[in-house]
């Protein structure tokens, strides 16, 4: 199956496979791959009515729902041009995006978590505004025109994160898609008895990926609107949930919740938690096996290519904590000067922005990542930091990953961020911003100072400034910190 050319042949053939298996799991619904390929169909159909055609851009942006998936598939089998947004974008982010993709329609939720996405699409003078939360387009699919042949067209238009700047438009194709998934698929040794849980939000680029590992393998998902502790845990043990993902602050609550009730096991159907996305400090890795019982698994994935690398879960605990895992099938890696790039069927075509494409690609084609990192002898990606966050203190590079990681560790700490901030003298200072553990006492810069002493940190890394939030800011689909935001607000305090 990892051959389809595109998305909606993989789901034909799935379906032809295995039609009466379940595949979508939410509240009191179930739908089959069977159900799954009828039912996208008629959206497409309803779509097709609206003037929806192969080619057409359409910007959507829905929380993690069956409709949302059947959508998704619908325009997939359309041949249209997706532009997933993420449910929390407001204004400013909602309308960039629909201004750049010159998206024809804009699919919305209504009033989704009491913000009124139909009023601000109006605002934002959106065309092809519709509702579909409850309800979906619907149509006979005689009238439908071919699915799409070939999978090497742009259909997808992802957004980043924005950590580093503005979010850019990010350029994939099915073919990119399935590529990613089934890399995922495959590293995570994943079997058609697994269960899986969608908790994160559909419009990421892990949505398709997840959904691309659904069709190849059969098994189905449960998804989640929202997560929520005591609600999921519920859903894990009605459906037997074998895999979960999600990054650092996903596992630190499972953690903080199995601590709340010693003796008892929290996940019991759970094999393993599998994330990425986001730094996740070793001692954490740590915690995780041993207190929760199940595997980790953590990889290496951007907007521009969701599977880069990810550790195998029959790796040993070392390479488990301090690297990424493996390049995925096809993905090639390159160093060069510290930086990660990359090439292979699950990078993306580049970006919406033609002059962002040129300045990422390098003569050989591969992408620049922006990412610092090295491949140890066994071929295990460690992940050192961004080009953007080393801070150049007196002619010294200095990584703020290598200080974040010793800080996490820290009592009172629960997360840390290490930023540059200008300074005449020195060029740029190092300044400590730490998420303060309530309960605890407020850490003082000398101890912070003494503490990464201690920790072995050599003298020119040790932070000159110190700021203690009760909250980091951070994004909100993998709750990464923005630093931009930090540098923006001490810099001239
Ligand atoms: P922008 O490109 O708009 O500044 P962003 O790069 O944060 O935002 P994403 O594409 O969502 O947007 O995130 C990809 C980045 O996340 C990677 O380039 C890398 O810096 C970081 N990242 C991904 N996986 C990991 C990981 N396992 N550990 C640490 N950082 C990671
Ligand atoms: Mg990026």
């Amino acid at each position: 199956l990892a051959s389809a050319r595109t998305l909606w042949e993989l789901v034909t053939r799935r379906a032809a496979l295995t039609p009466g298996r379940p595949v979508l799991l939410q509240e009191d619904r179930a739908l089959t791959f069977g159900d799954l390929r009828v039912r996208a169909e008629r959206v497409a159909a309803g779509l097709y009515g609206m003037g929806v055609r192969p080619g057409t851009v359409v910007a959507w942006q829905l929380p993690t729902r069956v409709e949302t998936v059947l959508l998704s598939l619908a325009l997939a089998r359309l041949g249209a041009v997706q532009s997933p947004l993420i449910p929390y974008y407001r204004d400013r982010e909602a309308g960039f995006a629909l201004r750049a993709t010159e998206a024809e329609f804009f699919a919305v939720p209504g009033v989704w978590r009491g913000h009124d996405h139909t009023a601000m699409a109006r605002r934002l003078g959106a065309p092809g505004v519709f509702e579909a939360y409850g309800t979906l387009p619907d149509g006979d699919p005689s009238v439908l025109p071919p699915p799409p042949a070939e999978g090497t067209s742009v259909r997808w238009i992802y957004w980043t994160s924005g950590t580093t700047s503005d979010p850019k438009g990010v350029l994939h194709t099915d073919r990119s898609l399935i590529a990613a998934g089934s890399c995922l698929a495959h590293a995570l040794r994943l079997t058609p008895h697994d269960v899986g849980s969608m908790a994160f939000p559909y419009a990421h680029i892990a949505g398709p990926d997840y959904t691309v590992m659904l069709l190849l393998y059969g098994f189905p998902a449960v998804l989640s609107e929202r997560f929520a502790l005591p609600g999921a845990l519920a859903e894990y043990r009605r459906h037997g949930v074998t895999v979960a993902g999600g990054s650092t602050a996903f596992y630190s609550m499972f953690l903080a919740e199995q601590r709340r009730r010693p003796g008892e096991r929290l996940l019991p159907s759970l094999r393993l938690l599998a994330g990425g996305g986001a730094p996740r400090p070793p001692e954490l890795y740590h915690a995780v096996v041993r207190e929760l019982g199940v595997r980790l698994t953590h990889g290496y994935g951007m907007t521009e290519a969701p599977m880069i690398t990810m550790g195998d879960p029959e790796d040993t605990p070392e390479n488990l904590a301090t690297t990424e895992g493996r390049p995925g099938e096809g993905m090639e890696i390159r160093i060069v000067d510290g930086e990660i790039r990359l090439r292979g069927e699950a990078v993306c075509q580049g970006y919406l922005d033609p002059a962002q494409t040129a300045a990422a690609f390098d003569a050989d084609g591969f992408l620049r990542t922006g990412d610092l990192g090295h491949l140890t002898a066994s071929g295990h990606l460690v992940l050192t930091g961004r080009r953007k966050d080393v801070i150049i203190r007196k002619g010294e590079n200095i990584s703020a990953r290598e200080i974040e990681d010793l800080l996490a560790a820290h009592p009172a700490v629960t997360d840390a961020a290490v930023i540059g901030l200008p300074d005449p003298e020195r060029g740029e200072l190092l300044c400590a911003v730490l998420e303060h553990r309530p309960g605890t006492a407020r850490p003082t810069l000398a101890e912070i100072v003494s503490f990464l002493r201690a920790a072995g940190l050599s003298v020119h890394k040790l932070p000159e400034r110190l700021e203690v939030l009760a909250e980091l800011p951070r994004d909100d689909t993998l709750r990464k910190v923005l630093k931009y935001r930090l540098r923006e607000r001490f810099s001239h305090s």
